[in-house]
């Protein structure tokens, strides 16, 4: 039996970014719809009572599609924070008390590794999400030694079926942006970076 996850925030705080609008969609009827459809599918069945993450593993068809979006979305919706203008200003990680990255973090030093700089990161991260064909989710995950990788991922796929640590997602479904921003996909994902709760993101990097 799963739950729909609480937004860690008031449903007002993501605007402009996220309008109240959207959140109340984007949380309230499309992530409360694949609850409730996992729930009667799973129902009587040995996935009743398997962790959320097991079933990504285990299943397929439309278990494994209604278990994907929930796990993806209450990944998604868990990193976010009220809009904060330092986060907007200090593009390379300037220590922040709110959700900036800190550049003292492993995960800043792995970053700046793998891609030179913050800025060189998220330009990768962002054209990986507009150049998405469709529906899908655009992840950055930690490898076992602690490699960073970006992938694509189409419908309801999440890194855990690659034996990958999803850290941070931009979900590309329409859905998430098309009442705000309608087609321009690319405005919306540029706009993400300044409501990003760095401290969540890290804590999954280091855990
Ligand atoms: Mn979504």
């Amino acid at each position: 039996m799963m739950n729909l996850i609480e937004l860690p925030y008031e449903i007002t705080a993501l605007a402009p970014v996220i309008s109240a609008q959207t959140l109340e969609f984007h949380h309230g009827k499309h992530l409360q719809g694949y609850v409730d459809n996992l729930n009667k599918l799973i129902a009587g069945t040995p996935f009743e009572t398997m962790p959320l993450e097991e079933i990504v593993k285990n299943s397929e068809g439309g278990i494994f599609n209604n278990a994907g979006q929930i796990l993806n979305h209450n990944l998604y919706f868990t990193q976010f924070c009220a809009p904060n203008p330092d986060c907007a200003s200090n593009p390379n990680g300037t220590p922040n008390p709110h959700c900036g990255l800190d550049p003292q973090s492993p995960l800043a030093a792995q970053i700046v590794k793998q891609w030179g700089s913050l800025d060189a990161f998220k330009a990768e991260f962002e054209s990986k999400g507009v150049t998405l064909f469709g529906s899908g989710w655009v992840w950055l995950s930690a490898q076992e030694d602690g490699t960073l990788v970006i992938t694509q991922e189409p419908g309801a796929n999440n890194p855990i079926t690659k034996g990958l640590k999803p850290l941070l997602t931009f979900d590309v479904w329409e859905h998430a942006y098309y009442l705000d921003y309608q087609n321009r996909r690319g405005a919306h994902l540029s706009e993400l970076w300044k409501i990003l709760n760095w401290k969540a993101i890290e804590s999954r990097y280091t855990r």
